[in-house]
């Protein structure tokens, strides 16, 4: 059964659980982002990197051409060396591959990208984010089939060969659709999406496939794009997505046992 599992890079995210799941365990591929060592590469290169809300409420990382750098230089470069470091470690032959590499995520570059500043709607030209259009599984299949576990990250190429910011847990579905995963799980710093966050015990344990739109309103900021990328996955033929905690032991075992907030 194949499993895409997508680690968060946010503070308080943790990997060894899952790493040493995903390097004894055939048939996993690795998503993952690094929101926090992006932000920390931009401080120490002297370009910190703001936020910004789109007029619905979704939370993204602006995303300008000197600022793509440093999320290649910091996704690419850093969190993907270290997650192959991490599982080589643990005796896992792993490969890391962002969208460019044998132009496995294409996407569509994001035009007129709106930002809400002030009240005011502004238009962010020099954007160079983009959405998801297609992933190449051939190659994801070929390393499964070759007992590699590929670690696949930001930044995608577009169809016409530019470098474009994608968000990771919306290739994360991209991935797990591409691939027909049976599950896509989405470790994160909170046990799950939360009724009343940041109370844990207020856990959503399971999400219909039909009513994801019903909760996207609990979702905020940046777990908006957790419950937009489950039911994109859900809508892709993906079995089910769980959004789950990353710490502790078997993290990916215990979502798929239905630790976490269960999408199907
Ligand atoms: P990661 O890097 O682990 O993928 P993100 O920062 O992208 O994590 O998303 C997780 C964050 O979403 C949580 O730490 C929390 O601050 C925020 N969040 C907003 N609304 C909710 C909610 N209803 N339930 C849980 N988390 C929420």
């Amino acid at each position: 059964m194949t499993v895409v599992v997508k680690l968060g890079g946010a503070p308080g995210n943790a990997w060894d659980g899952a790493l040493d799941e995903v390097a004894r365990t055939p048939d996993r591929i690795v998503v993952h982002g690094g929101s926090d060592a992006v932000d920390h590469l931009g401080e120490a290169m002297g370009r910190p990197m703001p936020y910004y809300t789109s007029p619905s409420g979704v939370v993204s990382r602006r995303c300008d051409p000197a600022q793509l750098e440093v999320v290649t230089l910091a996704l690419a470069g850093g969190v993907q060396t270290e997650i192959v470091r991490g599982l080589g470690a643990r005796g896992a032959r792993a490969v890391g591959l962002s969208g460019v590499d044998g132009r496995l995520l294409i996407a569509r570059r994001r035009k007129g990208v709106r930002a809400v500043e002030g009240g005011r709607v502004l238009h962010l030209t020099d954007d160079r984010s983009g959405a998801i259009e297609a992933v190449d599984a051939s190659l994801l299949r070929l390393l499964l089939g070759a007992g590699i576990v590929p670690v696949v990250g930001p930044p995608a190429v577009t169809a016409e060969g530019e470098v474009v910011n994608v968000d990771a847990d919306r290739a994360a579905a991209a991935v797990a659709g591409a691939v027909g995963a049976e599950a896509l799980v989405l470790l994160t710093n909170v046990p799950g999406l939360l009724r009343a966050f940041p109370d844990p015990a207020s856990r959503i344990p399971h999400v219909a496939r039909d009513a994801v739109d019903e909760i996207l309103p609990l979702a905020q900021g940046r777990m908006r794009k957790k419950v937009l990328a489950a039911r994109d996955a859900l809508a892709d033929g993906v079995g089910r997505v769980v959004i789950a905690g990353s710490s502790g032991p078997d993290p990916v075992a215990r979502a798929l046992a239905g630790e976490g907030t269960v999408f199907a």
